[in-house]
């Protein structure tokens, strides 16, 4: 498969994910931090299955713990250091509910989400490197885990009385940077199986620091602890039961 053709791949993954669950955000009236919150959790359990069943795995069998590790210590790094020079964006809280900061809250969550799906797409696009199995496994997943990361991004702009098209359209394009991230990752991946190895532990790396650093704590910060606990159970298992199947 070509890079062109794997990072429209990507591309896919992310849109389809998003897309859908901005369209599902219809059956849900008022969304509440607590369910949102709940969401977002479930995509980070997702994403844990991913990092350490798929990600980990495959980087040690490509090239060693040593290279995996060193890719893993990379991706981190890169992230902290993007975490200092961009700004934060965190869900709908209780107080912005309160304060009716809807929007300003919707748009930095696509924003923030948009960003996050780029080192995403850099695991698929490495992962079809790897093998056509494993990139579609890892895009079947990550296409699930977008689902509530949609919905997330579609409730303060629904609380925000945003058109359903207008959401529709909002949630699809924070799929879109996947795409490039894709492309990138086919790219770099392509170097050798060494660089391949470190590739797939780099963003298991960065998707690692995202989960930490926002779906976890923005799930805490909107539904509290036990039911962050339970969503991130859920994801987990759902992880783990499609890693099983594919
Ligand atoms: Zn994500």
């Amino acid at each position: 498969m070509g890079w062109f053709e794997i990072g429209l791949l990507g591309m896919l993954a992310g849109v389809v994910g998003t897309g859908t669950g901005g369209l599902l955000s219809i059956f849900v009236k008022k969304p509440t931090p607590r369910l949102t919150g709940t969401i977002l959790a479930f995509a980070a359990g997702i994403m844990l299955a991913i990092v350490f069943l798929e990600l980990i795995e495959e980087s040690i069998d490509f090239s060693g713990y040593r290279a995996a590790i060193a890719g893993l210590s990379m991706g981190m790094l890169v992230l902290y250091i993007l975490d200092q020079l961009l700004p934060h964006h965190h869900t709908v809280t209780a107080e912005a509910v309160h304060q009716g900061r809807y929007l300003k809250k919707g748009t930095m969550l696509a924003l923030g989400i948009g960003l996050h799906n780029f080192p995403e797409g850099l695991a698929i696009g490495t992962g079809f490197i790897g093998s056509t199995e494993l990139g579609t496994t890892l895009a079947i997943l990550i296409a699930l885990h977008n689902i509530p990361e949609g919905m997330a991004v579609a409730a303060p702009l629904r609380h925000g009385g945003y058109k359903f098209q207008r959401i529709v359209s909002i949630t699809t394009l924070t799929g879109v940077p996947m795409g490039l991230g894709a492309f990138v990752g086919a790219l770099i991946g392509s170097i050798s199986p060494l660089v391949l190895g470190i590739s797939l532990a780099f963003a298991a790396g960065a998707m690692l620091y995202i989960v930490c650093d926002e779906l976890i704590p923005d799930a805490y910060e909107s539904a509290g602890a036990h039911l962050s606990i339970l969503g991130i159970f859920l994801g987990t298992v759902v992880g783990l039961l499609f890693i099983a199947w594919i």
